[in-house]
């Protein structure tokens, strides 16, 4: 214990017999009846149970009291403690018993990569994936609980999935464990990809918990689509960037790796001629931002005045990929990275994600 511990006790039950009070029907089904009704008396429980006799029931509810619920002295009525309200949401969640699979359906969205309506949605074993059929990029992979799947379409079941982890993502990328709330820590990872087009590893923000088992490895990019500077970039063009579902950022971002050891990708967002281009290391850590002016190198010669029109954005993601490159090299040395990146490619924000936890 540290010093910083000194007014916090602690209390630990050897899981096997936290789990053992829990291995029973009947207390199972106790545990959701105080979750459903406003403090109920041992009467209402005893009721609302398959028990056969009163001093039958009274023992299993003995065998759960004080670690899943307690009995409050004055009104001898129950309630559930933190560690009761977290098994009754797994059982309500499904999360142990319910295994959900669901054949692909489309989503009315234009893939990032090839930009055809091509998208897919599929669940399989609890993890909701969105993929392109028609360049066959997977765009996100996550698990998602079977109470979130169950008696809603793919458009509800997407919108939840969107919710659900956005806020994960932010919490892990802040160093919580959206689980246990212990530390996490995030370092960015090569992913080999040996079943899609393009063989070069894809560069994702790999999550761990110090504590549990959280893992979550998502696209570099959207540990960083809430960043003050993207925020404003939205917010100057009225782009609407924080509004697109974690699934599909959008043709605006591209990722860029500039070294592998230690890692660094470049995050660059371009809207209109304008581009944020956000320097990402291990952490997820920002470590340089970068705002510019995007020159249309194709139109050097367009009418002037007319020069927002001319900035379709095609056109400025043609420009962003003719300035990765050397840009890259420059932001390198500005990293201090001693030796010049043996791997300078491009990526499409089409690093695929998953995770266990
Ligand atoms: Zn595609
Ligand atoms: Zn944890």
């Amino acid at each position: 214990m540290t010093a910083g511990d000194t007014s916090t006790s602690t209390e630990t039950t050897p899981p096997d017999e936290a789990f053992a009070a829990l291995s029973d029907e009947t207390r199972l089904r106790a545990i959701q009846t105080v979750a459903a009704t406003a403090q109920p008396t041992f009467t209402e429980l005893y009721e609302a149970s398959d028990a056969e006799t009163t001093a039958g029931f009274a023992y299993h509810l003995r065998q759960l009291t004080d670690r899943y619920l307690r009995k409050d002295p004055e009104t001898e009525r129950y309630e559930l403690t933190a560690a009761g309200r977290a098994v009754a949401r797994a059982l309500d969640a499904g999360t142990f018993t319910e295994r959900v699979d669901r054949e692909p359906t489309a989503v009315d969205s234009d893939c990032p990569v090839c930009e055809t309506p091509a998208l897919l949605a599929r669940v399989d074993d609890n993890t909701v994936s969105v993929a392109c059929r028609a360049c066959e990029t997977e765009l996100l992979s996550l698990p998602f609980p079977p109470s979130g799947l169950r008696g809603r379409d793919t458009e509800t079941v997407l919108s939840a999935f969107d919710s659900y982890h956005r806020r994960r993502t932010e919490t892990a990328a802040d160093g919580v464990c959206p689980d246990c709330a212990a530390e996490a820590t995030g370092r960015i990872v090569f992913e080999e990809t040996p079943d899609l087009p393009g063989s070069e590893p894809r560069p994702v923000v790999e999550s761990a918990c110090e504590r549990c088992d959280f893992r979550l490895r998502v696209p570099v990019s959207l540990t960083v689509r809430d960043h003050p500077a993207v925020v404003s970039l939205s917010a100057d063009h009225d782009a609407g960037l924080l509004d697109r579902p974690i699934w599909n950022l959008g043709p605006e971002w591209q990722e860029t790796v500039l070294s592998e050891d230690p890692p660094a990708v470049a995050v660059s967002v371009t809207v209109e001629g304008e581009r944020v281009r956000l320097l990402v290391g291990d952490g997820p850590a920002v470590v340089d931002v970068e705002r510019s002016t995007v020159e249309p190198a194709d139109d050097a010669n367009n009418a002037v005045g007319d020069v927002d029109s001319s900035l379709d954005t095609e056109e400025a993601l043609d420009t962003e990929e003719a300035l990765d490159t050397e840009e890259a090299l420059d932001t390198d040395d500005a990293l201090d990275t001693e030796e010049a990146p043996d791997v300078t490619e491009a990526h499409d924000l089409d690093a695929s994600a998953e995770a266990g936890s």
